[in-house]
Protein backbone atom coordinates (compact mmCIF):
# COMPACT_ATOMS: atom_id res chain seq x y z
CA UNK A 1 0.00 0.00 0.00
CA UNK A 2 1.60 3.57 -1.00
CA UNK A 3 0.71 6.35 1.79
CA UNK A 4 1.28 10.18 1.42
CA UNK A 5 0.98 12.31 4.29
CA UNK A 6 0.77 16.09 3.05
CA UNK A 7 1.31 18.26 6.33
CA UNK A 8 3.48 21.28 8.22
CA UNK A 9 4.91 18.86 10.29
CA UNK A 10 6.81 16.23 8.79
CA UNK A 11 8.50 15.40 12.00
CA UNK A 12 5.24 14.69 13.92
CA UNK A 13 4.97 11.69 11.96
CA UNK A 14 8.38 10.10 13.15
CA UNK A 15 6.97 6.95 14.73
CA UNK A 16 5.92 6.15 11.36
CA UNK A 17 9.29 4.63 11.53
CA UNK A 18 9.13 2.35 14.92
CA UNK A 19 7.55 -0.96 15.66
CA UNK A 20 4.87 -2.40 13.28
CA UNK A 21 4.43 0.17 11.09
CA UNK A 22 8.28 0.79 10.75
CA UNK A 23 8.75 -3.20 10.16
CA UNK A 24 5.67 -3.26 7.37
CA UNK A 25 7.99 -0.14 5.77
CA UNK A 26 10.91 -1.67 5.89
CA UNK A 27 9.61 -4.90 4.70
CA UNK A 28 7.88 -3.14 1.46
CA UNK A 29 4.31 -3.69 2.62
CA UNK A 30 3.98 -0.07 2.98
CA UNK A 31 5.28 2.75 0.66
CA UNK A 32 5.18 6.10 2.75
CA UNK A 33 5.88 9.56 1.51
CA UNK A 34 5.59 12.20 3.42
CA UNK A 35 5.31 16.18 2.05
CA UNK A 36 5.65 18.97 4.26
CA UNK A 37 2.79 21.63 2.94
CA UNK A 38 4.99 24.34 3.34
CA UNK A 39 6.78 23.79 0.06
CA UNK A 40 3.89 25.09 -1.83
CA UNK A 41 3.78 28.36 -0.51
CA UNK A 42 4.83 30.92 -2.68
CA UNK A 43 5.62 33.80 0.09
CA UNK A 44 9.12 34.34 1.62
CA UNK A 45 7.38 33.63 5.08
CA UNK A 46 5.84 30.77 3.80
CA UNK A 47 2.17 31.21 5.06
CA UNK A 48 -0.14 28.53 4.95
CA UNK A 49 -3.13 30.16 6.92
CA UNK A 50 -5.53 33.19 6.76
CA UNK A 51 -7.89 34.68 8.87
CA UNK A 52 -11.65 33.38 8.20
CA UNK A 53 -14.30 34.67 5.83
CA UNK A 54 -17.38 36.04 8.33
CA UNK A 55 -15.07 36.42 11.18
CA UNK A 56 -14.50 34.46 14.14
CA UNK A 57 -11.09 33.21 16.33
CA UNK A 58 -8.59 30.90 15.00
CA UNK A 59 -6.87 30.94 11.07
CA UNK A 60 -8.06 28.56 8.35
CA UNK A 61 -5.32 26.89 6.14
CA UNK A 62 -5.11 28.55 2.94
CA UNK A 63 -6.42 26.58 -0.33
CA UNK A 64 -3.36 27.56 -3.07
CA UNK A 65 -0.45 25.75 -0.87
CA UNK A 66 -3.01 22.51 -0.26
CA UNK A 67 -4.67 22.57 -4.05
CA UNK A 68 -0.97 22.39 -5.58
CA UNK A 69 0.36 19.98 -3.01
CA UNK A 70 -2.51 17.45 -3.61
CA UNK A 71 -1.71 18.02 -7.80
CA UNK A 72 1.81 17.02 -7.05
CA UNK A 73 0.62 13.68 -4.81
CA UNK A 74 -1.71 12.96 -7.57
CA UNK A 75 1.01 13.42 -10.17
CA UNK A 76 3.89 11.39 -8.08
CA UNK A 77 1.69 8.10 -7.70
CA UNK A 78 1.24 5.22 -9.86
CA UNK A 79 0.33 5.83 -13.64
CA UNK A 80 -3.62 5.98 -14.07
CA UNK A 81 -4.33 5.47 -10.40
CA UNK A 82 -6.00 8.52 -7.78
CA UNK A 83 -5.65 7.91 -3.88
CA UNK A 84 -7.84 7.86 -1.72
CA UNK A 85 -8.18 11.07 0.12
CA UNK A 86 -8.50 10.61 4.17
CA UNK A 87 -9.12 13.80 6.13
CA UNK A 88 -8.99 13.70 9.63
CA UNK A 89 -11.60 16.08 11.10
CA UNK A 90 -13.73 16.06 14.13
CA UNK A 91 -16.95 16.90 12.06
CA UNK A 92 -15.87 13.56 9.68
CA UNK A 93 -17.94 10.14 10.28
CA UNK A 94 -16.20 8.32 13.25
CA UNK A 95 -13.08 6.07 11.54
CA UNK A 96 -14.09 2.76 12.98
CA UNK A 97 -12.45 -0.89 12.52
CA UNK A 98 -15.20 -1.34 9.99
CA UNK A 99 -13.57 1.47 8.08
CA UNK A 100 -10.35 1.02 9.09
CA UNK A 101 -11.14 -2.19 7.19
CA UNK A 102 -12.17 -0.39 4.52
CA UNK A 103 -9.27 1.49 3.86
CA UNK A 104 -7.27 -0.84 3.94
CA UNK A 105 -8.94 -3.06 0.55
CA UNK A 106 -7.37 0.33 -1.17
CA UNK A 107 -3.86 0.72 -2.65
CA UNK A 108 -3.03 3.75 -2.34
CA UNK A 109 -4.39 6.51 0.46
CA UNK A 110 -3.14 10.31 1.04
CA UNK A 111 -3.92 11.56 4.05
CA UNK A 112 -4.48 15.93 4.46
CA UNK A 113 -4.13 16.56 8.13
CA UNK A 114 -4.96 20.17 9.46
CA UNK A 115 -3.73 22.46 11.69
CA UNK A 116 -5.46 25.46 13.09
CA UNK A 117 -9.60 25.56 12.29
CA UNK A 118 -9.31 23.45 9.18
CA UNK A 119 -8.36 23.70 5.63
CA UNK A 120 -10.43 25.67 3.04
CA UNK A 121 -13.87 23.94 2.43
CA UNK A 122 -13.10 24.76 -1.38
CA UNK A 123 -9.85 22.12 -1.13
CA UNK A 124 -12.28 19.04 0.12
CA UNK A 125 -14.62 20.00 -2.41
CA UNK A 126 -12.43 20.37 -5.01
CA UNK A 127 -10.72 16.70 -4.76
CA UNK A 128 -13.88 15.04 -4.42
CA UNK A 129 -14.52 16.18 -7.89
CA UNK A 130 -10.82 13.67 -8.60
CA UNK A 131 -10.07 10.89 -6.10
CA UNK A 132 -12.76 9.52 -3.55
CA UNK A 133 -12.56 11.69 -0.24
CA UNK A 134 -13.20 10.16 3.47
CA UNK A 135 -13.37 12.66 6.20
CA UNK A 136 -12.47 10.98 9.45
CA UNK A 137 -12.83 11.98 13.04
CA UNK A 138 -10.99 9.45 15.03
CA UNK A 139 -13.18 10.65 18.01
CA UNK A 140 -15.16 13.05 20.23
CA UNK A 141 -12.82 15.02 20.73
CA UNK A 142 -10.22 18.20 19.47
CA UNK A 143 -6.89 17.45 19.15
CA UNK A 144 -4.13 20.73 18.03
CA UNK A 145 -4.03 19.21 14.45
CA UNK A 146 -4.37 16.37 12.94
CA UNK A 147 -0.79 14.61 12.72
CA UNK A 148 -1.49 12.44 15.59
CA UNK A 149 -5.48 10.97 14.14
CA UNK A 150 -3.01 10.21 11.16
CA UNK A 151 -0.73 8.01 12.86
CA UNK A 152 -3.67 5.88 14.10
CA UNK A 153 -5.67 5.51 11.45
CA UNK A 154 -2.30 4.51 9.54
CA UNK A 155 -1.63 1.85 12.35
CA UNK A 156 -5.06 0.49 12.83
CA UNK A 157 -4.80 -0.03 8.72
CA UNK A 158 -1.31 -1.44 8.88
CA UNK A 159 -2.01 -4.24 11.21
CA UNK A 160 -5.02 -5.31 9.00
CA UNK A 161 -2.57 -5.49 5.73
CA UNK A 162 -1.88 -9.56 4.97
CA UNK A 163 1.31 -10.61 6.43
CA UNK A 164 1.67 -7.03 8.38
CA UNK A 165 1.20 -9.18 12.06
CA UNK A 166 3.06 -11.94 12.45
CA UNK A 167 -0.27 -14.29 13.29
CA UNK A 168 -2.52 -13.26 10.55
CA UNK A 169 -5.25 -14.61 13.10
CA UNK A 170 -4.45 -12.61 15.93
CA UNK A 171 -6.88 -9.27 15.03
CA UNK A 172 -9.75 -11.89 13.84
CA UNK A 173 -10.43 -11.71 18.07
CA UNK A 174 -10.43 -8.24 18.43
CA UNK A 175 -12.62 -5.76 19.71
CA UNK A 176 -15.12 -4.68 17.21
CA UNK A 177 -13.74 -7.43 14.22
CA UNK A 178 -16.19 -7.74 11.67
CA UNK A 179 -17.89 -11.58 12.28
CA UNK A 180 -18.58 -13.06 15.74
CA UNK A 181 -16.54 -10.00 17.85
CA UNK A 182 -18.76 -6.73 15.50
CA UNK A 183 -19.91 -4.85 18.26
CA UNK A 184 -18.37 -6.87 21.10
CA UNK A 185 -15.43 -6.11 23.07
CA UNK A 186 -12.56 -8.47 23.86
CA UNK A 187 -12.36 -10.07 27.05
CA UNK A 188 -9.31 -9.96 29.58
CA UNK A 189 -6.38 -11.61 28.85
CA UNK A 190 -3.95 -13.70 30.43
CA UNK A 191 -0.28 -15.20 30.34
CA UNK A 192 2.22 -17.10 32.31
CA UNK A 193 2.78 -17.42 35.24
CA UNK A 194 -0.46 -18.85 36.56
CA UNK A 195 -0.31 -17.70 40.27
CA UNK A 196 0.93 -14.11 40.39
CA UNK A 197 0.59 -11.64 43.94
CA UNK A 198 -1.89 -14.46 44.96
CA UNK A 199 -4.04 -13.87 41.90
CA UNK A 200 -4.92 -16.91 39.85
CA UNK A 201 -5.66 -16.94 36.11
CA UNK A 202 -9.12 -18.75 35.84
CA UNK A 203 -9.61 -22.04 35.67
CA UNK A 204 -11.02 -22.84 32.70
CA UNK A 205 -8.07 -21.21 30.48
CA UNK A 206 -5.76 -23.67 31.92
CA UNK A 207 -8.76 -26.79 31.27
CA UNK A 208 -7.67 -27.30 27.53
CA UNK A 209 -10.68 -27.98 26.58
CA UNK A 210 -11.43 -25.59 23.58
CA UNK A 211 -15.15 -25.18 23.90
CA UNK A 212 -15.32 -24.23 27.40
CA UNK A 213 -12.47 -21.41 26.72
CA UNK A 214 -14.27 -19.68 23.58
CA UNK A 215 -17.96 -19.74 25.77
CA UNK A 216 -15.87 -18.24 28.50
CA UNK A 217 -14.33 -15.83 26.35
CA UNK A 218 -17.58 -14.86 24.30
CA UNK A 219 -19.00 -14.36 28.47
CA UNK A 220 -16.35 -11.96 29.27
CA UNK A 221 -16.50 -9.93 25.96
CA UNK A 222 -20.61 -9.53 26.54
CA UNK A 223 -19.89 -8.49 30.29
CA UNK A 224 -17.29 -6.16 29.50
CA UNK A 225 -18.90 -4.58 26.27
CA UNK A 226 -22.33 -4.14 28.85
CA UNK A 227 -20.18 -2.38 31.51
CA UNK A 228 -17.87 -0.56 29.63
CA UNK A 229 -20.48 0.25 26.08
CA UNK A 230 -23.85 0.18 26.80
CA UNK A 231 -24.09 2.11 23.25
CA UNK A 232 -22.69 -0.93 21.33
CA UNK A 233 -25.34 -3.13 23.44
CA UNK A 234 -28.22 -1.21 21.94
CA UNK A 235 -26.89 -2.61 18.57
CA UNK A 236 -27.28 -6.04 19.29
CA UNK A 237 -29.96 -7.45 17.45
CA UNK A 238 -32.26 -10.10 19.07
CA UNK A 239 -30.99 -13.62 18.54
CA UNK A 240 -27.52 -11.77 18.27
CA UNK A 241 -25.95 -13.73 21.44
CA UNK A 242 -26.47 -17.52 19.89
CA UNK A 243 -25.91 -15.95 16.73
CA UNK A 244 -22.44 -15.29 18.17
CA UNK A 245 -22.45 -18.64 19.89
CA UNK A 246 -22.87 -20.16 16.57
CA UNK A 247 -20.25 -17.98 15.28
CA UNK A 248 -17.75 -18.63 17.97
N1 LIG B 1 -12.46 23.84 14.44
C1 LIG B 1 -12.42 22.46 14.16
C2 LIG B 1 -13.72 21.80 14.62
O1 LIG B 1 -14.24 22.21 15.65
O2 LIG B 1 -14.17 20.84 13.97
C3 LIG B 1 -11.27 21.78 14.89
C4 LIG B 1 -9.94 22.06 14.28
S1 LIG B 1 -8.63 21.22 15.11
C5 LIG B 1 -8.09 22.42 16.23
C6 LIG B 1 -7.35 21.18 13.91
C7 LIG B 1 -7.24 19.89 13.14
O3 LIG B 1 -6.93 18.82 14.01
C8 LIG B 1 -8.48 19.42 12.39
O4 LIG B 1 -8.70 20.13 11.21
C9 LIG B 1 -8.13 17.98 12.14
O5 LIG B 1 -7.23 17.82 11.08
C10 LIG B 1 -7.43 17.61 13.45
N2 LIG B 1 -8.33 16.98 14.42
C11 LIG B 1 -8.70 17.50 15.62
N3 LIG B 1 -9.50 16.67 16.27
C12 LIG B 1 -9.66 15.57 15.51
C13 LIG B 1 -10.37 14.37 15.63
N4 LIG B 1 -11.12 14.12 16.70
N5 LIG B 1 -10.30 13.45 14.63
C14 LIG B 1 -9.56 13.70 13.55
N6 LIG B 1 -8.84 14.84 13.36
C15 LIG B 1 -8.88 15.76 14.32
Amino acid sequence: MRIDVVTIFPEYLDPLNVSLVGKARARGQLDVHLHDLRGWTTDIHRTVDDTPYGGGPGMVMKPEPWGAALDAVLAQGPEGEVPTLVVPTPSGRPFTQELAQELAGRSWLAFAPARYEGIDRRVIDEAATRMPVVEASIGDYVLAGGEVAVLVMVEAIARLLPGVLGNAESHRDDSFAPGAMADLLEGPVYTKPAEWRGREVPEVLLSGHHGKIARWRREQAFARTLANRPDLVSRWQLGAFDKKEREA
